[in-house]
């Protein structure tokens, strides 16, 4: 079986007070032991909170940039992430591609950067409400994912997160039945581009509005092998959907 996955994306939030408020209630929360852990803070944060939080959760970067180090400003390399005990990278979050312009090809460069780094990476994709609506899911995602695959083989160290961009942020969670559909055809395209043992072992997560009120719902789906959470991964909630499972 997969393990059970689930990531808390803060996102551009939080201060050293409200993040060493969670850092502490995650210390002392009864968590599943069957669940991977895995949190996301700003990247100010990153050393405060791998100084502070329990060592069987891990920390994530929100970025990572595609080259060891040099001139390059505002960026950090995924050597320096693993120097600062920072063990994940999150790559081709829609807020980065949508903001930020990141296209599919420096995703994927970036992917393959922070997995040569020894970090395990957090893949994002999905699609627009427009793209849905006409009928281009699937396309929309197996597109995302090929630019990977294209520079990477070796998909063990690789979390798929589905992220429907019109499912972030908006309260508006995709049902069961969306989002199965999805991971199931993620699984499928794993099998015929990558390889039957990727597919067997890679977990696929969902992301957008995931709360503690649908998370158990989502996660009796067999293709949902966890979550990304925003908004509820800064509140104690946080810890109910990490034992969804329970
Ligand atoms: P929300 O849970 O706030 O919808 O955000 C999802 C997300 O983008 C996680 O990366």
């Amino acid at each position: 079986g997969r393990q059970f996955f689930v990531g808390g994306n803060f996102k551009m939030n939080g201060t050293i007070k409200s993040i060493t408020d969670i850092v502490h209630h995650l210390n002392s929360a009864p968590l599943d032991p069957k669940t991977e852990v895995v949190i996301a803070p700003p990247g100010l944060f990153l050393l405060l909170v791998r100084e502070h939080l329990k060592s069987e959760i891990e920390v994530c970067s929100q970025n990572v940039f595609d080259k060891p180090n040099g001139a390059f400003t505002g960026e950090i390399s995924a050597e320096q992430l693993k120097d600062s005990k920072v063990g994940w990278a999150l790559c081709g979050h829609s807020e980065r591609r949508v903001v930020l312009k990141e296209q599919d090809d420096f995703v994927a460069s970036k992917t393959k950067a922070a997995l040569d780094g020894g970090l395990g990476v957090i893949l994002c994709c999905g699609e627009t409400l427009e793209q849905r609506e006409s009928n281009k899911t699937i396309e929309v995602v197996t597109t995302q994912l090929k630019a990977i695959a294209e520079k990477t083989k070796d998909w063990t160290k690789i979390v798929i997160a589905y992220e429907p961009v019109w499912a972030i942020g908006t309260g508006k969670v995709a049902t069961t039945q969306q989002a199965q559909e999805v991971h199931a055809a993620i699984r499928k395209w794993l099998t015929e581009e990558v390889s039957k043992e990727a597919a067997e072992a890679t977990r696929i997560i969902y992301g957008g509005s995931v709360s503690e009120k649908n998370c158990k719902e989502l996660a009796k789906e067999g293709d949902i092998d966890g979550f990304l959470v925003g908004g509820a991964s800064l509140k104690p909630a946080f810890v109910d959907i990490i034992n969804a499972q329970q």
